[in-house]
């Protein structure tokens, strides 16, 4: 066992420890929940990428979806929404899949994990990533950091002075973790600039497709027309270059939803059905995104913003969960454990309100 667990592990490990993750189980099995997973790596110990949060180790997934394929009722995303639009049952204890951006590892390491358990999962393109058009954004920013020879960077963004300590692989993670949330903050017109500056200052050439590292390379549309075939995963919309669509004026929104939802059409000779909001969070999409999406003919919506989906939820913002690391995180999570234990939480701060 890690000397240092992360702090949602040790609460996920109480969870299921004190059995509060059976009880929630039972007592919320009418509710559904939604898994996003972005990439999968088969060495999370390679120092060609900073950011690991994105690519879950695969031994981790499998033993994840082995459980669920024991324990809980996988359903497609279609199979949610069309039962929570006409007021349907779902089947007690359902978890639905997803993936978002479009990594090549969710064919190579994925696709057979979810056929061997018979499961089934959403994946969510970018659909210029898929293209070779415009790798994302905070992969150049990764590999900026990861590849320079400089140590240090003193970097203004956001009317803020950051100090990037650069010295070690681990300083470099540091300071991507200071960055990007201020990258996120930009308009998306000015986010490509400064990532080109940033490539700049720290002397690195922008990176080509060839040279992205193992996890950061796309889906081929092969891949993506081979696994809609198999009637294991759906292909749904994550816009064509991946802006966060709050920070884009109406038109580039509309531009960005409209083609992505093209491209798929195009390459799999189907409409796409669901979207996901980059980012996801509740500042990343807007009233005109969500209305947007809807116009182009997409049924629902995904958000990151957790939360269990309820009969009330709007199928424009579906709640999902973020990856879980661990089998005794995934079970608090698609349990409800975490929400029954915030319940209980209010709960208890209201009876104590009226003391
Ligand atoms: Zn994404």
């Amino acid at each position: 066992m890690p000397l240092a667990l992360p702090t949602r592990s040790i609460k996920a490990a109480a969870l299921v420890g004190s059995g509060l993750a059976s009880f929630s189980r039972t007592r919320r099995s009418s509710e559904a929940t939604i898994l996003t997973f972005h990439g999968l790596s088969e060495n999370t110990r390679d120092r060609g990428v900073l950011d690991w949060s994105l690519h879950l180790q695969v031994d981790a997934f499998r033993s994840i979806c082995s459980m669920l394929a024991k324990e809980y009722h996988v359903i497609s995303l279609a199979d949610l929404v069309e039962a929570r639009s006409q007021g349907s049952g779902l089947p007690d204890n359902s978890v639905v899949i997803t993936f978002d951006d479009g990594y090549a590892s969710n064919y190579e390491l994925a696709f057979p994990i979810l056929r061997e358990f018979g499961l089934h999962a959403t994946i969510f393109v970018a659909t210029g990533f898929l293209d070779r058009e415009e790798m994302f954004w905070f992969q150049r920013a990764d590999l900026a950091l990861g590849r320079t020879q400089k140590n240090l960077l003193d970097w203004k963004i956001n009317g803020k002075n950051l100090r990037l300590y650069l010295g070690t692989y681990e300083l470099r993670q540091q300071s991507l973790r200071q960055l990007l949330p201020e990258l996120k903050e930009l308009p998306d017109t000015d986010l490509l600039g400064e990532v080109d500056r940033l490539e700049a200052a720290l002397e690195v050439k922008a990176p080509s497709f060839d040279d992205l590292p193992k996890p950061m390379r796309p889906l081929t549309w092969e891949m993506a027309c081979e696994m809609s075939l198999s009637g294991h995963v759906d292909i749904g919309g994550h816009t064509h270059t991946h802006p966060i669509l709050a920070r884009c004026d109406v038109m580039t929104m509309r531009a960005e939803i409209a083609t992505c939802r093209d491209r798929i059409h195009a390459e799999l000779g189907e409409l796409p059905s669901a979207f996901a909001y980059p980012n996801g969070g509740p500042d990343d999409f807007t009233r005109e995104t969500l209305m947007l999406v809807r116009e182009a003919g997409f049924k629902a919506a995904c958000t990151t913003i957790s939360g269990r989906v309820h009969d009330t939820v709007s199928m424009y913002q579906l709640p999902r969960y973020g990856c879980p690391e661990t089998v005794v995180e995934a079970k608090a999570t698609v349990s409800g454990a975490f929400e029954t234990l915030k319940d209980w939480r209010q709960s208890c701060l209201k009876a104590m309100s009226m003391i």
